[in-house]
């Protein structure tokens, strides 16, 4: 008999003890590149070795180059933790080793991504009848969006995109916020668009896109807008009613990258910072963001199901697709074989509800207002209004001091985040978006960024 209770009781244990010392875990990795390289490195293995050895040598060697995500205390770019039920599915998923490309490669794969899209389109209100591809992350979400959406314009222009290719075709404008996430870019850079077909639309000092300007950039011809629903930095909103509004009466396509944001849809309290998104045509978020979903996770929906369809089909004579209106995945993401990664973010909204994810949502919003209120009682500025997750930290209106903060607040392991610049000026970037962070883990953070700060300063 094969010994799969040997490697795998090694990856149980490792990982209890892993996930149960997160809430006391030093937040931040203490090893450097050259120590993990001797811990796991050495030459090409010339032979054998037992699994349950390998699992075990494998966990020593990367444990202090762990960046500990899932703490309560870590407030690093937009990251989430994994919940329970989400990652206890995630290793099934993994035990089963589906391939989800289509029905006839796994039934249940396709029936529980089929019911997991309906409660994602009714959790988020968007308009029944609008698809849901599970991607890897937002990048591929938006890569898949836009494809939908130059497929859309372009047949309105009467070019066909898959057949023909864009030598030759109509060109598009891409009108998209000069505050927007980089992957927007690098998605038009891998649709054959190029980032030239970017107009870039002015924004305000939250970054939000200004709906006046994209109604003055707005002209003829195949154009796509992309708008942002949670921007990285600030957590801001895109005004999405008026842009969905002065979009469509210009016969432009419109794609909302709400890698995080789209989660206000849940929350009947920042249900408002949403408003009007659903009339949007495709949209890009993730589940291993907000959901708390382990990595990789990213949902793309579509409203309209030709387009989407159009872009990403697969056919070929081997391939059993199903006649019967079953789910087959390869038409609705740009993978052929694929990991089941539905089957997580459907034990993750079982598991939490409607409520349970509001909660989330809500919960770090009110986190992240308590933190920009510990650090403002204390001298600090906040770059941000803190709608949202997001807080923009600064410290003695000083780059070079906030830089410092940001560095030293790494090394000292009581919680970690990243720096960024907004609008010109160094900031503190924290960001709540795990599904365990309370009141306890933002005092220990800000006392902790203060003492800092203080140390910093007299020193
Ligand atoms: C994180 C993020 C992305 C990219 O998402 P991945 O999951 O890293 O692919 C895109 N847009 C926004 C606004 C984001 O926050």
């Amino acid at each position: 008999m094969v010994d799969w209770e040997g490697p795998l009781t090694e990856a149980f244990e490792r990982a209890m003890t892993y996930l149960n010392g997160l809430p006391e875990r030093r937040v931040g990795p203490r090893a450097t590149s050259a120590e993990l390289r001797q811990a796991l490195g050495g030459p090409l293995p010339t032979g054998p070795t037992d699994p349950r050895e390998v699992i075990a040598g494998l966990a020593k060697g990367v444990e202090d180059g762990l960046l500990p995500s899932g703490s309560g205390r870590f407030f690093g770019f937009v990251f989430g933790g994994a919940t329970p039920a989400s990652l206890a599915a995630d290793w099934l998923t993994t035990a089963w080793d589906q391939n989800g490309a289509m029905y006839a490669s796994s039934p249940a794969t396709a029936v529980v991504e089929d019911i997991t899209a309906d409660w994602l389109v009714e959790l988020f209100g968007l308009p029944s009848g609008t698809s849901v591809g599970f991607v890897t992350g937002a990048q591929m979400a938006n890569f898949t969006g836009l494809a939908a959406a130059r497929h859309e314009v372009l047949r309105r222009a009467g070019w066909d995109v898959e057949r023909d290719g864009l030598i030759g075709a109509p060109p598009i404008r891409v009108l998209v916020g000069a505050e927007r996430h980089n992957t927007v870019d690098r998605a038009l850079r891998f649709l054959g668009l190029g980032t030239n077909c970017i107009v870039p639309i002015a924004v305000d000092g939250q970054g939000r896109m200004r709906a006046d300007a994209l109604a003055e950039a707005l002209g003829e011809g195949p154009q796509i807008v992309c708008a942002q629903a949670g921007n990285v930095n600030t957590g801001a909103f895109d005004p999405a009613a008026e842009i969905c509004e002065v979009a469509h009466a210009h016969n432009a396509w419109v794609h909302v990258d709400g890698a995080f944001g789209l989660w206000a849809a849940v929350s009947p309290s920042l249900q408002h910072l949403v408003q009007g998104i659903e009339n949007a045509d495709s949209w890009a978020t993730d589940a291993h963001k907000w959901l708390n979903v382990p990595y990789d996770s990213g949902l793309v929906l579509c409203a309209h199901p030709e387009p989407l369809r159009a872009s990403m089909s697969l056919t070929a004579a081997y391939l059993i697709q199903d006649q019967n209106g079953e789910r087959d995945s390869l038409d609705y993401n740009p993978e052929s074989s694929r990991r089941a990664r539905g089957i997580p973010v459907y034990a993750a909204i079982r598991a939490l509800g409607r409520s349970g994810i509001a909660e989330i949502v809500d919960r770090c919003h009110e986190m992240a207002n308590r933190f920009a209120q510990r650090l403002e009682a204390d001298n600090v500025q906040v770059l941000n209004d803190v709608v949202l997750n997001q807080v923009l930290a600064r410290f003695g209106d000083d780059d070079e001091l906030t830089r410092r903060v940001v560095t030293a607040v790494q090394s000292d392991g009581t919680c970690w985040m990243s720096g960024t610049t907004w609008q010109g000026k160094a900031a503190m970037r924290i960001s709540v978006s795990n599904w365990t962070t309370g009141p306890t883990d933002i005092d220990r953070s800000a006392a902790a960024v203060l003492r800092i700060r203080d140390e910093l300063i007299r020193s």
